[in-house]
């Protein structure tokens, strides 16, 4: 190992919940955790926060260390690991350890994680290879304090994002593969393929076939609905496709990336119902009478203002009836539907052609 886990930071969840309740405080102090010690400052009045519905129970995970981080075995020598906000998975070999994923808010954790396993199954502890399931930051941004001698794996793509980026924080990867690279490492095997766009550019899927798990990165929300604006997906019908090509795939076990717990096969199933509620719910939506949008901001030319409040409107309507079915069974639905509703329509417009009042003239 060349870089040493540092002392533990405070709990990080409390940590990010601090931060997130004292928005207003400058980001460079929050980015330096000055704020560690200040976990039981109440929040601020003046910022009067939204309440909403209850996580239910199912969408929780397991309690994390007083480190801020759980590690728990998959199958065999495979491992993942949480702060309860992200997600990484190892793999234990004979020959070290191959890492997915070095998500930022884990950190150090991610070497204590492995420390903790390697020393109770006496297997080198050292990491040998970095897989990226993409360059996005949030999930590669501790690649850094793997060191220089890691081999770093990921799609071609992946690579040429991270060698644009230049960021210190994630080295690009040296190894490549355009369609499917199968890795093995001290008797253990992970495949991974590249199945187009969807997510992002470079998102990959990860199959350890012997462990029968699946790691797919911002597709499949176990127990929760989307990230907002359908994962800040670039490409909305490759994301849509992306959620059936992973249950393609014949796992049991999914690491998502993402909260604080692993998916099941009904967890698949059920972000798929939700998804085809708000499809059904948004295309509903869309034949929303324009008129009074356009009698309102049309006299004073305000294009617009006619283009948002119509929007915003048909987003509003296709949210309405999948966040009163969805509330208490996908946590967060009434979190980031409205935001998911609004990528849909604006997917449907631009990417379907279904454009509505803004269609060809006649
Ligand atoms: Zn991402």
């Amino acid at each position: 190992m060349t870089a040493k886990p540092g002392p533990p930071l405070a709990d990080r969840r409390t940590f990010l919940r601090t931060a997130t309740a004292a928005a207003a405080i400058p980001a460079v102090v929050l980015a330096t955790g000055a704020l560690a010690g200040t976990a039981q400052a109440a929040p601020s009045p003046d910022l009067d926060l939204p309440d909403f519905a209850p996580v239910p129970a199912a969408a929780q995970g397991p309690a994390l260390n007083s480190a801020g981080y759980f590690v728990g075995r998959i199958d065999g020598h495979l491992y993942w690991v949480t702060d309860g906000n992200y997600q990484a998975m190892f793999l234990s070999t004979r020959e070290g350890v191959v890492l997915v994923d070095a998500p930022p808010t884990i950190g150090h954790n991610l070497l204590r994680a492995i420390a903790e396993v390697t020393r109770a199954n006496g297997r080198p502890a050292t990491v040998t290879h970095l897989v990226y399931s993409h360059s996005h930051a949030d999930h590669a941004g501790a690649s850094s304090i793997l060191g220089k001698d890691v081999v770093r794996i990921g799609h071609s793509e992946c690579r040429r994002f991270l060698l644009r980026a230049k960021d210190p924080n994630r080295p690009a990867p040296t190894v490549t593969f355009e369609d499917r690279y199968t890795l093995q490492v001290g008797g253990e095997r992970l495949e991974l393929a590249y199945h187009g766009p969807n997510h992002s550019p470079d998102n990959i899927f990860i199959h350890a076939p012997a462990h029968r798990t699946l790691m797919v990165v911002d597709v499949l929300y176990p127990g929760w609905v989307p990230f907002k604006h359908l994962a800040v997906s670039q490409d909305i019908p490759a994301w849509l496709r992306a959620q059936h090509i992973a249950m393609a795939y014949p796992w049991r076990t999914l690491v998502g990336g993402h909260l604080g717990r692993l998916g099941v096969r009904a967890d698949g199933e059920l972000q798929l119902a939700y998804m085809a509620d708000l499809e059904v719910s948004t295309r509903a939506a869309m034949s929303l009478d324009p008129a009074p949008y356009f009698a309102k901001y049309g006299p004073a030319g305000n294009s617009w203002a006619v283009f948002k409040t119509y929007l915003d409107a048909v987003a509003a309507a296709a949210a309405a009836p999948v966040v009163a079915k969805y509330t208490g069974v996908l946590a967060a639905a009434d979190v980031f539907t409205l935001d998911n509703a609004g990528t849909l329509v604006e997917s449907f417009r631009i990417d379907a052609g279904m454009l509505g009042p803004f269609g060809t003239r006649p």
